[in-house]
């Protein structure tokens, strides 16, 4: 794409109304835009990463053989009050509407029940089972305080599964591999290293702990608990003498850190599904219970934490696997040259974002370090001069020089 018809444009100044480093980045660099605080809109190039996060989520839940629903944002009473949530008590944060009739409606936070009875429609015998589902789709909650950027949001996007199995051990083996999946996830978006499974509340319907994803960093609102050497954490809220007795865990080898929640899993044994009426048949015949078991990433959020922990003083950092654009093509003056480069990456489907502007070197500069892509490629008359484009890779830092030829630069980038 032509930076010069990108109608989003950076912003030089500090943002005075947002505390966060990931929106002053994310709107400085006109990734997203605000409406209000925790509700944001994406942008062009910030959609590319959002798309980008999605595709590495969907391509790790598609592997573990989910399938893909979306549910609907407007859900209807009925439904939460035979779940006994739709007492705002019960589940906090929830925005409600009406109907011109005066009917109630939820405005989905979570879909465990629009789940069950979708699935009711089809699922009676042992032999369904099991089976996962799962969507990427805006989230709505009135959360108190949304002022992390997209680390908080009042509308968020999550992908969220659900898998329906004939009994615990069925569920088990599930919920294992499913689990294994999220760690592909965290590995895929750079994020492995720092991010740990960390035994958590499992809610009220079951004495069993839920897995949180925890990424480091200090912008966290979590504390728990890390072993390093297991490489599996223990958050603050369930920190307590007999659990740490009952999982396993020594004091001793634990230390305090920050946590950013990117992911939750849960056993919901068959509180849901009891709730709502789904039963299934076993081989007798026989009516029995089925157990459910939800698993959220919280996708905008993940956004957020890589825009906010791998950004440097002069901007963004996009890792290869999520960056909007691969390569930044700068044009000092040589836009010429720099079409034909652009031509030829277009063609060998190397992504490039092509600054064709006219504005001065310092200016592509700054941009381009504020936007992030992990290579800018500069054509200057200097570097012309001596028949090589320079390369910058954003992280490092690092300059190398490619020969001034389309198909040695294409190849450069085929190959890395
Ligand atoms: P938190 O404790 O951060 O409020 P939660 O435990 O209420 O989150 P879950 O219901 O477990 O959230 O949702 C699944 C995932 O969705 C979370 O692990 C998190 O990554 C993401 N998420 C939850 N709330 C938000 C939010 N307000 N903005 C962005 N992402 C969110
Ligand atoms: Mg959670």
């Amino acid at each position: 794409m032509k930076q010069s018809k990108l109608f989003t444009k950076t912003q030089k100044d500090a943002l005075k109304d947002e505390v966060s480093t990931n929106a002053q980045l994310l709107i400085r660099a006109g990734f997203i835009h605000k409406e209000i605080a925790g509700v944001y809109a994406y942008m062009p190039l910030g959609l590319r990463v959002l798309e980008n996060i999605k595709k590495i989520v969907r391509e790790e839940m598609n592997a573990v053989g989910g399938q893909e629903v979306m549910m609907t944002t407007l859900q209807p009473k009925d439904i939460w009050e035979k779940t006994d949530r739709w007492d705002d008590a019960k589940v906090d944060n929830w925005f409600k509407t009406k109907l011109v009739n005066g009917t109630e409606l939820g405005v989905g936070l979570t879909h465990e029940e629009p789940i069950v009875d979708a699935v009711s429609n089809y699922l009676n015998s042992y032999k369904d089972m099991p089976f996962a589902v799962y969507q990427i789709q805006n989230k709505f909650r009135n959360e108190l305080r949304a002022k992390s950027g997209l680390l908080r949001g009042r509308e968020f996007v999550m992908k969220d599964m659900y898998t329906f199995c004939r009994n615990h051990e069925q569920h088990d083996q599930e919920y294992e591999k499913i689990v294994a999946t999220y760690y592909k996830v965290y590995d895929r978006l750079g994020l492995g290293a720092i991010t740990y499974r960390t035994y958590a509340d499992g809610g009220i319907f079951t004495p069993r702990f839920s897995d949180e994803f925890q990424t480091l960093s200090e912008v966290g609102e979590d504390t728990i608990y890390v072993d390093e050497a297991k490489r599996i954490a223990i958050n603050e809220e369930i920190y307590t003498d007999e659990n740490l007795a009952k999982l396993g865990l020594n004091k001793s080898e634990l230390v305090a850190k920050k946590g950013i929640e990117v992911g939750n899993t849960f056993h919901l044994e068959s509180k849901y599904t009891d709730a709502l009426g789904l039963y299934y048949k076993d081989e007798k015949g026989e009516k029995q219970s089925i157990i459910m078991g939800c698993y959220g990433i919280g996708v905008s959020r993940l956004m957020g934490v890589i825009a906010e922990l791998f950004a440097d003083d002069k901007g963004l950092i996009w890792p290869e696997a999520i960056a909007p654009f691969r390569v930044h093509l700068l044009s000092l003056n040589q836009n010429e040259k720099a079409q034909e480069i652009y031509d030829a990456l277009n063609a060998a489907g190397v992504e490039v974002l092509f600054d064709d502007r006219e504005v001065n070197a310092g200016v592509k500069f700054a941009d381009a370090d504020l936007m992030g892509m992990p290579f800018q490629l500069v054509v200057s008359e200097k570097n012309m001069r001596d028949n090589r484009v320079e390369l910058k890779n954003r992280k490092t830092g690092a300059v190398e020089y490619i020969p001034l030829d389309s198909s040695e630069i294409v190849k450069y980038f085929q190959n890395k």
